[in-house]
C-alpha cells in the first residue's frame, strides 16, 4: 500500500463525503461487514431493507399510492422478494406515463439527482436518484475492486464512450472527484481510428494505472491495435468491463494482450443494479444489500433460478424515484448452486440481451455498439443541451446493417410532423464513422421487435472479411 491508498482512504475519501453530503466511506464500512454474512442473515437484511422501502412507497410516492389502492395490496403483505410478485412490473413506458408521479413527496427536489440512461443503451430514460443511492453504488464497486487485489487510491485508465473534456474534468466537483479519489483517469473510446487508438495507448503507458476499466468492445479495440502493431504494455494488475454484454472473444483477447485477469460487472441506473464478478470467476455476485434481482417472464410471473429470463430490479436504495419490480431490458439467469468462494449473495450466471456484439465498417474497422446511439446527437456531444432536445424528438430508433455493409437507419419521431431535414446530421454522423457504407435515414411509424422478441437498436448481417 502506498501512501497516496493510505491518504486516500483516510483523508480525500472522508473529505469527498463531507463536501458532497455523501456516505461512500461508511457504506464501504457497513459493506464490508456483510460481505461474508450467511445466506439467512443477508435475507434477514434485505427483508427489511424491503419492508421499510415499499412502506415509503404507499405513504409518499402517488404513483405507488394509487397502484396498491387500485390492487387492494397493503404495503404490509409484502415481507419478502417473493411477494413482490404480487405487484405488476414496472416498465419503461409506465416510467414515462408517470414520470412526476414517481417522485417521493417526502424528499426535498433539493436532493434530487436528475439522471438518464444517457447515450450508450438505445433510447435514453429519465429518472432520478440521491446522494445516498450514489454512496451505495460507489461502495459497493469499491468493495469489489478490493476483492480483485486494487485498493483505492490505485490509478485506473479509463476508456469512456464520449468525449470527455478534460477541462471540465480537472475543474468540476465530480471531475476532481474522479481524479483525487477514485483516480479514474477517462479517455475517449468515440473514436476507433488508428491514430486514436495510438494517442490512447500513449496516455496509457505514461499513467501506467494499475488498472484498465470501460467497455469490452471499447478496450478490445485497443488491445487489437496493440496486438497488431506488436506493441509492449505496462503491468496492469487487473481489467475492469462494464456497460455491455462481455463477448467471450473480448475477454480472451484482453486477457492475452494485457497479461491480466478480467473482471465483468453489470449494472444500472435505473433500477439501481449492482453485481460484480466472483473474483473465482464463478458469475456475477449481486450486491444483495442493496437491491433485489428477480428473473421473471415478460408478464413479471417469477422464473425458478437457472432459467433465462426478464431481469426485474427493485432498489433498495433509492428512495427519491423508488424502482419496484423493473424490467430493465436485459435477460439473464440466476445459478442454482451457492459460490464455492463462500459468498452467500446470488450469482448471475450470464447476462443476455444487450447490444454488445461490435458492427464494422467497410475498411474492417470495429465500430463499439455504445458508440451507435451517441451518433443520434449532432456532432455525437449528448451533453450539450442544445443538441439533447433534438435527440429527444426522436422516439425510437434501429440501425440495420446488411450483407453488403450498407446502413438503413429506422427512425420513428414522437410528433411525425417534425421537419425531416433537421435530422441529416444522422446520416454525417454515420458516413464518417462507416466509410464507404451507403447511408439511409427512414422515417417510419412504429419499430417492430426482431424475431427473437427482443428490442435491439442495432442488426447486423455484415462479416467483415479482410
Ligand atoms: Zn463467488
Amino acid at each position: 500500500m502506498t501512501l497516496y491508498n493510505l491518504l486516500d482512504q483516510h483523508l480525500f475519501l472522508p473529505i469527498g463525503d463531507l463536501v458532497y453530503g455523501s456516505r461512500v466511506q461508511a457504506k464501504l464500512k457497513e459493506l464490508r461487514r456483510t460481505d461474508r454474512l450467511d445466506a439467512a442473515q443477508l435475507r434477514q437484511l434485505q427483508d427489511a431493507k424491503l419492508q421499510r422501502l415499499v412502506r415509503h412507497c404507499y405513504d409518499t410516492v402517488p404513483y405507488y399510492t394509487q397502484l396498491f389502492d387500485r390492487l387492494g395490496i397493503k404495503p404490509e403483505q409484502i415481507k419478502t422478494r417473493e411477494d413482490l410478485a404480487l405487484l405488476p412490473v414496472l416498465t419503461k413506458q409506465t416510467i414515462r406515463d408517470n414520470y412526476d408521479n414517481l417522485f417521493s413527496t417526502a424528499i426535498s427536489p433539493k436532493r434530487w439527482r436528475k439522471s438518464s440512461t444517457g447515450g450508450s443503451t438505445g433510447m435514453p430514460l429519465k429518472f432520478c436518484t440521491d446522494t445516498a443511492e450514489w454512496s451505495s453504488w460507489k461502495a459497493s464497486t469499491l468493495r469489489a475492486w478490493e476483492w480483485y487485489g486494487l485498493q483505492l487510491g490505485d490509478k485506473i485508465f479509463s476508456l469512456g464512450g464520449s468525449s470527455i473534456n478534460k477541462k471540465k474534468q480537472l475543474f468540476s466537483f465530480k471531475g476532481l472527484y474522479d481524479r483525487v479519489i477514485m483516480r479514474n483517469y477517462k479517455y475517449s473510446s468515440a473514436d476507433v481510428t488508428d491514430e486514436s487508438m495510438h494517442r490512447n495507448y500513449v496516455e496509457m503507458m505514461k499513467l501506467k494505472p494499475a488498472a484498465l476499466r470501460g467497455y469490452g468492445s471499447a478496450l478490445y479495440i485497443l488491445a487489437r491495435y496493440i496486438e497488431k502493431q506488436h506493441l509492449p504494455v505496462c503491468p496492469i494488475k487487473v481489467i475492469l468491463t462494464t456497460g455491455e454484454v462481455l463477448m467471450p472473444e473480448y475477454r480472451r483477447k484482453l486477457e492475452e494482450v494485457f497479461h491480466a485477469p478480467l473482471y465483468d460487472a453489470y449494472g444500472a441506473g435505473d433500477g439501481g443494479i449492482l453485481s460484480h464478478e466472483c473474483p473465482e470467476h464463478q458469475g456475477l455476485h449481486i450486491t444483495e444489500e442493496a437491491c433485489i434481482i428477480e428473473i421473471t417472464d415478460k408478464q413479471g410471473h417469477p422464473l425458478p433460478d437457472g432459467q433465462v429470463g426478464q431481469v426485474c430490479a427493485t432498489d433498495l436504495d433509492n428512495y427519491v424515484f423508488p424502482f419496484l419490480r423493473y424490467h430493465v431490458g436485459d435477460m439473464a439467469y440466476i445459478k442454482t448452486e451457492p459460490c464455492p468462494c463462500g459468498r452467500a449473495s446470488r450469482l448471475i450466471g450470464e447476462v443476455m440481451g444487450r447490444a454488445g456484439r461490435l458492427m464494422y465498417n467497410k475498411q474492417g474497422v470495429p465500430i463499439s455498439p455504445t458508440v451507435l446511439p451517441m451518433m443520434f446527437y449532432p456532432h455525437l456531444d449528448y451533453h450539450n443541451t442544445e443538441y439533447q432536445k433534438t435527440y429527444y424528438k426522436i422516439d425510437k430508433f434501429q440501425i440495420r446493417q446488411d450483407r453488403n455493409g450498407d446502413l438503413l437507419i429506422l427512425l420513428k419521431l414522437k410528433d411525425p410532423s417534425e421537419p425531416h431535414e433537421q435530422f441529416n446530421y444522422i446520416i454525417d454522423n454515420y458516413r464518417n464513422h462507416f466509410t464507404g457504407s451507403e447511408v439511409q435515414l427512414q422515417f417510419v411509424d412504429d419499430i417492430p421487435c426482431l424475431p427473437s422478441g427482443k428490442e435491439d437498436y442495432c442488426v447486423s448481417e455484415y462479416e467483415y472479411q479482410a
